[in-house]
C-alpha cells in the first residue's frame, strides 16, 4: 500500500518562494556562497583514508591480475549489500522514514549496512538528518557551498564546524535510540562492523576457495572503498552538477551518472524536495534505481509496508513554483512507479 504524504516539511528543507522560470531552459546552478573558516585538520582521518585509498589501488590491481574468479564475485555481491544497507536502510528507512520494514528485513539491512562500515546506521542517519534540515549551510556537515572535495570526503578530515555542533542536537533521534535492531549495532559498532566488513570478507576467501591473504585483503579494501566513493558522489556531484526540475534555488541536482552509480540515488533535487518518498525519485524505472526495485520486492512480501510516495498534483504544482527547467527529456516522459503501487 502506498501512503501519498501531505507533509511537506517532513524531514525536508524549507523552500521560500521563487519566482517562476520558463521550465524550457535548465535553471543556472545557484551563487556558491562560503563564509570563511578556519580548518582544523584530524590527521588520524587524513592517515587512515590515505592509507584505505593506496591500498584500494593495490586492490584494484590484484583485483584485475591476480584475484580468483570467485573472489571477485565475493566482492560485487558485498558491494551490492553494502550499497543496499545504505539506500534502502540508513538513509530511506532509518533517515526518512520512507517506508516500514518488519523485524527480518530490518536485520537483513543492518547486516547489509554493516558490510558498508560508514560508522553505524545510527550516525549516518543523525549526519544525514542534519544534512537535509539544514542543507548546504553552515549547519551541514556536508556543506556543498565549501566545494567538491570538502562535500566528497574534506568533511571527514578536519573537525566539525561549530554550526553542526549546536544543530547536532537538536536532531530528533528518540525512533532509532528505542529501535532494538540499530541500537545492537551501534552498541558493537567497531567489533561488530569490523568483522563484516573486513574480517569475514578477507577470511572467507582465504579459507572457502584458496585465496591468498594478500588478494583477499586488499580486494576487500577496494570493494570498501569503491562503495564509500560512490555514496560520497551523492553529496558532491549531485549537489554541484545536474538538472533542477523541482527547486531551483537549491544545490542537489538529478545527476543520471551518480544516480546509475549509487543504485538510484542521484535523483538528488527531486529527493530535497520530497524527502519522504520510498522512491527518492519522481519516476519508478526500476533499471536506474535498483533501490526502488529491493522495497518494492520486499513490499510484496509483506516485508516491507507503508511505502510513502508524493501525489502528481503536489509535484506539479511544486514544479510549478520552484521548478528550475526541464528535466532529462526520456525522464519527462519516464514510468510512475506510483501507478503500479496504488494496485498492491
Ligand atoms: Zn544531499
Ligand atoms: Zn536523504
Amino acid at each position: 500500500m502506498v501512503c501519498k504524504s501531505t507533509d511537506e516539511d517532513m524531514f525536508g528543507p524549507e523552500i521560500p518562494e521563487a519566482p517562476e522560470i520558463p521550465r524550457d531552459v535548465p535553471a543556472k546552478r545557484p551563487e556558491i556562497k562560503v563564509s570563511k573558516r578556519k580548518y582544523e585538520i584530524v590527521w588520524f582521518n587524513v592517515a587512515t583514508f590515505t592509507y584505505a585509498h593506496l591500498a584500494a589501488l593495490y586492490g584494484l590491481y590484484l583485483g584485475l591480475t591476480a584475484a580468483k574468479w570467485e573472489t571477485i564475485i565475493f566482492s560485487v555481491i558485498l558491494y551490492s549489500m553494502a550499497m543496499i544497507g545504505v539506500t534502502a536502510g540508513a538513509h530511506r528507512l532509518w533517515s526518512h522514514k520512507a517506508f516500514k520494514a518488519k523485524l527480518p528485513l530490518q536485520i537483513i539491512l543492518m547486516l547489509f549496512n554493516s558490510v558498508a562500515f560508514q560508522y553505524t546506521a545510527y550516525h549516518w542517519v543523525r549526519e544525514h538528518r542534519l544534512h537535509h534540515k539544514y542543507s548546504d549551510t553552515d549547519a551541514d556537515p556536508i556543506n556543498a557551498h565549501r566545494g567538491f572535495f570538502y562535500a566528497h570526503v574534506g568533511w571527514l578530515l578536519v573537525r566539525k564546524h561549530p554550526d553542526v555542533k549546536k544543530a547536532g542536537p537538536t536532531i530528533d533521534m528518540s525512533d532509532l535510540d528505542a529501535n532494538p535492531v540499530v541500537k545492537f549495532q551501534k552498541d558493537y559498532a567497531i567489533p561488530f562492523c569490523g568483522t563484516i566488513c573486513f574480517l569475514l570478507p578477507t577470511l572467507i576467501p582465504v579459507y572457502c576457495w584458496g585465496e591468498s591473504l594478500n588478494v583477499a585483503w586488499h580486494v576487500a579494501v577496494f570493494r570498501y572503498i569503491a562503495n564509500l566513493n560512490v555514496m560520497f558522489l551523492v553529496n558532491s556531484a549531485a549537489h554541484l552538477w545536474g538538472y533542477r526540475p523541482y527547486d531551483h534555488t537549491m544545490l542537489p541536482a538529478e545527476n543520471l551518472s551518480v544516480a546509475l552509480a549509487s543504485f538510484g540515488e542521484g535523483f538528488h533535487n527531486y529527493h530535497h524536495t520530497f524527502p519522504w518518498d520510498y522512491k527518492a525519485a519522481e519516476f519508478g524505472n526500476n533499471r536506474l534505481n535498483f533501490t526502488t526495485a529491493f522495497i518494492d520486492f520486499f513490499a510484496k512480501i509483506g516485508w516491507a509496508y507503508d511505502l510513502k510516495s508524493v501525489s502528481d498534483e503536489m509535484i506539479e504544482a511544486r514544479k510549478k513554483r520552484t521548478g528550475g527547467g526541464p528535466n532529462f527529456p526520456w525522464m519527462e516522459h519516464g514510468e510512475k512507479i506510483t501507478e503500479h503501487a496504488k494496485d498492491r
